[in-house]
């Protein structure tokens, strides 16, 4: 849901970019390509949790038939044992997604089956270490195996709704945009000092595209988990987890928020909600 890791190779990459407007997808794929074979060469893949997410994005495939018609190109999950954030990032048709990211979701859904409820001070020990350099996640006591049952089920509704937002950026073509307008950028200043371009090129793609991509990913994400029958719940608890999460770190009161607020996605949710009961009805 982060938009910012890896923003210096898709630079690198964008900047190298001469090709015209029609060659986009050839470069777009070939930018996903570089990526998984940049994090596959340092041995930091983590394939243990492919199983998981082949089956959550194979559930997804009548929703997305349905929110994204025409549009069956499918999206692979890669998970790197990066910890670098508790993030996930979408490119074309790949995610990157950080070990980070399911292994505090596995733990804050262990929490929370444990204890019958998110806010606790398990979970805030949990995203305290989450913004550490090195982060330890230590199960939460009790874990028995009747909790890690139900705890399955809550850790696979959190990452769904993930998914869905992920997807989302996927099929509505953000990467092709973002690298249009960092393009367009490049393009309209060839006297400007290559570095200070870098920098105006990555504020732009980290706070004018932002936000509005967010919230659009948002969107049709809700959608798709509404249609994919993993309802709501999930998605309801990731922007929790994401607020608890801000507030720890400050971030929610930073006048520089490269993401919408909580309570705006949060919104976003209750709209697509009464648009779909509506639609049923
Ligand atoms: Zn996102």
């Amino acid at each position: 849901m982060v938009p910012r890791l890896l923003l210096i190779l898709l630079l690198t990459l964008a900047a190298a970019a001469q090709s015209g407007e029609n060659e986009l997808d050839e470069l777009l794929d070939w930018q996903d390509q570089q990526i998984v074979e940049r994090f596959s060469a340092d041995g930091s893949a983590d394939h243990s949790w492919d199983p998981l997410l082949q089956s959550l994005a194979e559930q997804l495939v009548v929703g997305v038939s349905q929110v994204f018609p025409g549009q069956g190109e499918p999206v692979s999950f890669r998970v790197f044992r990066q910890k670098l954030g508790f993030n996930a990032v979408c490119w074309h048709r790949v995610v990157i997604v950080d070990s980070l990211l399911m292994e505090g979701l596995e733990r804050l859904s262990q929490g929370q089956a444990v204890y019958g409820e998110l806010d606790t001070p398990y979970t805030e020990s949990i995203l305290r270490q989450i913004s550490m350099e090195r982060p330890e996640l230590p199960p939460p006591p009790g874990l028995s195996w009747e909790r890690e049952q139900q705890a399955r089920k809550l850790f696979e509704e959190v990452l769904a709704a993930w998914i869905c937002h992920e997807v989302s950026h996927a099929y509505l073509g953000h990467a092709r945009e973002r690298l249009r307008q960092a393009r367009r950028l490049e393009q309209g200043n060839p006297q400007v000092n290559p570095l200070l371009l870098d920098q105006r090129i990555r504020n732009y793609l980290d706070y004018h595209l932002g936000p509005a991509n967010e919230l659009e990913a948002d969107r049709y994400g809700a959608r798709l988990a509404l249609r994919s029958g993993f309802g709501l719940e999930g998605y309801r608890r990731a922007l929790l987890i994401i607020a608890r999460l801000e507030k720890l770190s400050g971030a929610d009161a930073s006048f520089y928020r490269t993401h919408p607020r909580p309570a705006d996605r949060t919104r976003v949710l209750q709209e697509v909600e009464a648009e779909e009961s509506q639609e049923r009805s």
